[in-house]
């Protein structure tokens, strides 16, 4: 790729990191801009499951780009932490134990028997065998060995540090206000320090990306999905795979904390904690694994999901706007679609064949449903 060729990218959480990242070792020139500091909305709010088996419920185009995505994962993450210069994303190998309480859970676990895969089905005494914390009760799950999981916080300072080292303009606390057109091309952006122009504008703006594109008749139907969590430290050790059961799970990170996850609520912009919704997610955490119901207190937080009306991802480059690409809308899973995500986007800008069909994930979906 031709040096002189630049982009932008508007929002600095994962998706955007990593896509910069991915530009700038193709030989892109590279500014990311950010309405405040860079990884300080979803993408650090995450719980950091690289869960490509556990959470999802079909078989499809979006489940073939997780497990892509999860594939890349390891490798991508080497690389990051080498550029940085050794900053470590706590990448830990150990899989995910997917638990079902009732009959109506279990039955809809074994319903994906026919299509998962990397998947082993346990009865409840296999499950307490690989983790025997787990209170009697449970009817029996998933192992899955390769949803593995990054500390997203540490993940975050990582591809901070490389980016640094790799060279891209960093422009935080610089909001973007609309997108320029010049001569039939979208060619930058105006921002609160003016504008900035270039051969590529990619609109990665988590929950935030509708504002900037439906001006120029780009209806991304997005809503933030609040999450709210809980940290809590034991006195010993309680497992060390992640437990995951309907509407909770509980992940051992390497500093010894257990994160708890994670409430789903349709509440605007609202990022506040309440004491009702994390003393519930307790609950469910101490039902299913009885040592926690004594843990110490460590922290509580919230952070908006980017989800989309039809639960696919928006990525592509919408046919009204040349110049432009749109890479949002991970909603549960942007921690882990971020090397598959990156990849593709480099592959759009630098003309090359996308390694995966993006037609199922195309931003011109919304025109043609609305002519259908
Ligand atoms: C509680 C919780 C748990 C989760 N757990 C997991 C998990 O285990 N595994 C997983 O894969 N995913 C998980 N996710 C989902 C994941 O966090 C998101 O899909 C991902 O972080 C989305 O990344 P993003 O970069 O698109 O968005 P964000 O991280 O929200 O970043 C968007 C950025 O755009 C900036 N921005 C917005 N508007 C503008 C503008 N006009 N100008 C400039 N900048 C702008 C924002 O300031 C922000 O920095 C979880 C999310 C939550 C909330």
């Amino acid at each position: 790729m031709n040096s002189t060729t630049s982009a932008i990218i508007i929002g600095g959480g994962i998706i955007g990191c990593a896509i910069a990242s991915e530009l700038l070792r193709a030989g892109v020139r590279c500014t990311l801009i950010d309405k405040g500091a860079l990884l300080q909305e979803a993408s650090t709010a995450a719980a950091g499951m690289l869960g490509a088996q556990v959470e999802i419920h079909h078989p499809g185009h979006f489940y073939e780009l997780c497990r892509w995505s999860q594939q890349l994962y390891r490798e991508w993450t080497e690389q990051l932490q080498r550029i940085s210069g050794g900053v470590s994303p706590q990448y830990i190998n150990e899989g995910i134990l997917r638990t079902a309480w009732d009959e109506e859970d279990e039955r809809e676990l074994r319903s994906r028997l026919g299509w998962i895969q990397d998947a082993e089905w346990l009865e409840a005494d296999g499950l307490r065998a690989l983790e025997p914390a787990m209170a009697a009760g449970i009817r029996g799950g998933f192992h899955f060995p390769n949803d593995h999981q990054v500390h997203p916080v540490h993940l975050a300072k990582t591809l901070q540090a490389a980016l640094y080292k790799q060279g891209c303009t960093i422009r935080e606390w610089t909001p973007a206000f609309g997108l320029i057109e010049r001569g039939g091309r979208i060619a930058g952006v105006r921002t609160s320090e003016g504008e900035l122009l270039a051969d590529h504008v990619i609109v990665s703006a988590g929950a935030w990306s509708p504002a900037l594109t439906a001006p120029w008749g780009i209806e991304l139907p997005m809503f933030p999905v609040k999450g709210q969590c809980i940290s809590v430290r034991t006195d010993a050790p309680v497992t060390r795979k992640t437990v995951f059961t309907k509407g909770c799970y509980i992940i051992p990170k390497q500093d010894g904390t257990y994160l708890i996850g994670a409430t789903q609520e349709e509440a605007g912009f609202d990022k506040r904690c309440h004491v009702s919704a994390v003393s519930a997610l307790h609950a469910k955490a101490a039902k299913l694994l009885p040592q926690l119901a004594q843990a110490e207190f460590v922290g509580t937080w919230a952070g908006l999901r980017p989800g989309t009306r039809d639960g696919l991802p928006f990525l592509g480059a919408p046919s009204k706007a040349p110049g432009l690409i749109v890479a949002t809308g991970q909603f549960r899973n942007g921690i882990l679609l971020a090397p598959a995500t990156a990849k593709l986007v480099m592959q759009l800008v630098t003309g090359s064949r996308t390694e995966l069909d993006l037609t199922p994930f195309h931003p011109d979906r919304v025109l043609a449903a609305a002519v259908d």
